[in-house]
């Protein structure tokens, strides 16, 4: 096999090897094989196999069923298992595996093919309906025949372990939801064809700290299942089918990285104090409440942003509905108890964009644009007063703020404080204990807000920047395109201009400005940050310890008159080269 190699964007760092795992929509990307004689019953007993397997997967549905579940889910799931049992369904296509020695998808498919055909001629439009429900039963089975192919690997090159080989996902696209959902298995690369270096799938693959890269335009057709594949997640590079030369280049630089990170492990207790003295916060970004953990070995001082959206992403395809109150409730007090007294800031809920809450939802034209985060939530009180009521009740098991996304308009701001208002006075009828003098702060990540900051200072406690947003907003780059990735950039004299109009706008009103988008987590613009005034940085665990590295060699009195000339730079080759300047310092 031809080694080859594809050109994208780093996601998340490190050099990962292993075998590509092909993530595809099951039934449009089904193989059509013949299978040989002697190996006709082994194919025959896999596709058995996977029946007994959506058998179990449905039953397992079955008693996962919430009490309060909707009757028509418990029928969907029967009407599943009915399908499955019917001998044209479980029966037939054996028989086409033995007489016409099709593979198992193959067989699988021409069978659901010819019964789709019959439903289409049927009048009543009930049954006709019935069609889509055996064709979710064929994609059921279908994905599990996927993990289950019977071809043979090809061989695994010198030093890796041919059979308990390291997966590495491909896909043309993953969705955040999908995304923190590998969490739980042992996927060491993720590569994308889409995507860009901020979206959140990207976030969570950072938040995974397992080396990534998107934007690989072809990679999903071009690298074939089973191939061997190296991530450069630091470069933004993938080689397909690589040669023993390097492979072991790359092995070496894997080693070398692995040990560079243990070595930073030392600094953990190390206080994030720059050389003259100043103390700097460092926070954690966390999705779920067990991420708390990386965030405490890494030393964290608290969570600096808990994006709760991701409590409510991914539901809708298990039949959920959205967590209510006690649901939520429970997971931002296990975030509260686990950080130990360290503040935690939970962020409402920002859905939309890339984040949509069902992935049926996603209608809008401009979703980035549109009906997001606070918008959404001042659209849906009841479900806003629900989060505002659960976030309130954890406060009194430890310390918490309140972070409110995508804020523009004072009355917006206004709004939001009174349903806290309200959803305080609820608790109180209800002799709830909360935190009554809990903070409130607001993302500053749109231009407007950047640029009428004291509308936002009069009004709340803290202030956190998404530059994420932030730029994405300023520069009217979609942070999900790769096609106008190259235009994404942090270094650009507008968006410095505002971060700094941020920071020094709290500094004067003596409230805490904190940045929480990726720009405080990227080593490379640590001095910068520091030389415009930031003492709070809140990123993913992985980031912590090296951005704390930066910080011990930082010496504000050389950095703040440096950062102010590049501040009033406009030239974005100049800018660069004196940010690059900063780190020689
Ligand atoms: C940001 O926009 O920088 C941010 C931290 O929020 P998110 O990435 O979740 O939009
Ligand atoms: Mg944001």
């Amino acid at each position: 096999m031809a080694a080859f190699t594809l050109h994208g964007i780093p996601v998340s760092r490190g050099i990962s090897i292993g075998r590509a795992h092909l993530l595809t929509p099951a039934a449009l990307d089904v193989k059509h094989y013949l299978v040989p004689e002697e190996q006709v019953e082994a194919e025959v007993a896999r596709l058995q196999h996977a029946f007994a397997e959506v058998h179990r997967e449905l039953q397992e549905l079955w008693t996962e069923l919430p009490k309060d579940a909707p009757t028509e889910l418990g029928a969907f799931i029967d009407v599943h298992v009915l399908i499955l049992s019917d001998p044209m369904i479980s029966e037939a296509p054996l028989d086409i595996i033995r007489s016409r020695h099709y593979n198992a998808e193959w067989a699988l498919v021409t069978q659901i093919d010819e019964l789709s055909a019959q439903f289409d001629e049927i009048e009543d439009p009930y049954l006709r309906e019935r069609k889509q429900d055996i064709q979710q039963v064929a994609e059921r089975v279908l994905k599990v025949l996927m993990g289950t192919e019977l071809h043979a690997p090809p061989p695994a090159p010198p030093g890796e372990d041919h059979f308990q080989p390291q997966m590495i996902v491909v896909a043309h696209d993953i969705s955040p939801a999908d995304m923190l959902a590998f969490r739980d298995r042992s996927f060491v690369g993720f590569v994308t064809d889409v995507g860009g270096q901020n979206s959140h799938t990207a976030i969570v693959a950072r938040s995974l700290d397992i080396p990534a890269a998107v934007g690989m335009s072809q990679a999903s057709r071009l690298i074939e299942q089973d191939d061997w594949v190296i991530v450069d997640g630091d470069a933004g590079v993938v080689i397909a089918n690589p040669s023993a030369l390097v492979l072991e280049q790359y092995r070496a630089k894997q080693t070398a990285l692995m040990k560079a990170r243990k070595r930073l492990l030392k600094l953990k207790k190390t206080p994030a104090v720059t050389k003259d003295g100043t103390a700097i916060a460092l926070l954690a970004n966390i999705e779920l409440p067990d991420d708390c953990g990386p965030a405490l070995e890494a030393g964290a001082a608290g969570v600096g942003l808990f994006r709760s959206e991701f409590l409510f992403m991914g539901r809708g395809a298990q039949g959920l509905r959205v967590p209510d109150e006690d649901e939520q409730f429970e997971q931002y007090r296990k975030a509260v108890l686990a950080m130990k007294g360290r503040p935690v800031t939970i962020r409402t809920l920002d859905v939309g964009a890339d984040k949509p809450l069902d992935q049926a939802e996603h209608t809008a034209l401009n979703p980035a644009l549109g009906l997001r985060a606070i918008r959404y939530c001042l659209a849906e009180p009841q479900m806003f007063l629900a989060q505002l009521r659960a976030i309130l009740r954890a406060s009194s098991f430890g310390k918490v703020r309140i972070l409110i996304p995508m804020l523009a308009h004072a009355f917006e701001i206004d709004q939001t404080l009174t349903m806290i208002a309200q959803a305080k006075q609820q608790l109180r009828e209800q002799h709830v204990k909360f935190d009554e003098a809990i903070e409130v702060g607001a993302m500053i990540e749109i231009p407007a807000a950047a640029l009428a900051l004291p509308m936002f200072v009069k009004r709340l406690d803290f202030l956190s920047i998404g530059t994420n947003d932030l730029i994405q907003y300023t520069l009217a780059i979609d942070r999900v395109d790769y096609e106008v990735a190259h235009l994404y950039n942090p270094l650009h004299p507008a968006v410095l201009q505002l971060i700094a109009m941020t920071i020094d706008a709290g500094r004067k009103a003596g409230i805490d400005v904190a940045v929480c988008g990726e720009m405080a987590g990227d080593v490379k613009l640590t001095r910068l940050l520091l030389g415009m005034g930031l003492r709070e940085f809140s990123m993913h665990p992985a980031q912590l310890l090296a951005v704390k590295q930066e910080i011990l060699a930082s010496d504000l009195e050389t950095l703040v008159p440096r950062t102010r000339r590049i501040l009033r730079a406009m030239e974005p080759a100049a800018i660069a080269d004196a940010v690059e300047q900063l780190q020689t310092l």
